[in-house]
């Protein structure tokens, strides 16, 4: 998702009091940022945060963090967020939910070995040339960094509706010693999947007929 650039949104990201800042001094800390030592998990390129708000509303006892790197559509999901959050009575917010305004590059200098518990990765872009193929969110360079940071039971979740993207993910991650455990090209056809939480970009491929397909990759 790239948004059209939004003049003072690096300033209004700054300063909100839901995106943390130079995530790099929590690194082996995070469960001292939420107060409590409940599982982390995260999503990579998190867009207007639709999967994420609903996500930690129905899962309060854990934590949530979005990785977004563009500061516009950051600056759009915070807005979402605080909308949201006004239309709740003060004692249903809560505060299981971050974001941080980062490339996911540097996941490493932002968590120790075992921090996170699930990675979640939504509708990444696709990145279509073979020559930015370490570009892609499920690429091998990515996969590694993932390994260091997960806890030894956790998965990555992939979500996409572009299936040449998603059948060259299941060919690459294997390769890099990950196991697929679960495995579906039509998602929202899979009973399994009732308790499914949509994207914004799932919303919209799949309104328009577009199947929907999802990887699940332990170690
Ligand atoms: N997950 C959302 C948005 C999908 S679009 C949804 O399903 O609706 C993919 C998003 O990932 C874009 O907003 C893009 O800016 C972000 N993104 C892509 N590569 C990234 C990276 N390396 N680090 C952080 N964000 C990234």
């Amino acid at each position: 998702m790239r948004l059209r650039h939004i003049p003072g949104c690096e300033a209004f990201v700054e300063k909100s009091l839901h995106v943390v800042r130079e995530p790099e001094q929590y690194k082996g800390k995070w469960a001292a940022l939420f107060g409590n030592h409940r599982p982390i998990d995260l999503e990579i390129g998190m867009g207007k945060g639709r999967f994420l708000r609903e996500l930690s509303m129905r899962r309060r006892e854990r934590n949530f963090l979005g990785l977004e790197r563009y500061a516009s559509v950051m600056m759009k999901a915070i807005q979402r967020l605080e909308r949201e959050q006004e239309m709740l009575p003060a004692e249903e917010r809560c505060g299981n939910l971050k974001f941080l305004c980062e490339d996911a590059g540097r996941l490493t200098e932002f968590f120790e070995r075992g921090e996170i518990s699930e990675i979640y990765l939504n509708f990444s872009d696709p990145w279509p040339k073979a020559s930015h193929a370490n570009r892609r969110l499920t690429s091998p360079r990515f996969m590694r960094l993932y390994d260091q940071i997960l806890a030894p039971e956790g998965r990555v979740e992939f979500k996409t509706d572009n299936r040449a993207l998603f059948d060259w993910s299941v060919e690459a991650i294997p390769q890099v010693g990950w196991k697929l455990v679960s495995l579906s090209y039509d998602l929202h056809g899979d009973p399994a999947a009732m308790d499914n939480v949509m994207t914004e970009y799932e919303e919209k491929f799949s309104s328009r007929g577009q199947k929907i397909c999802k990887l699940i990759a332990v170690r």
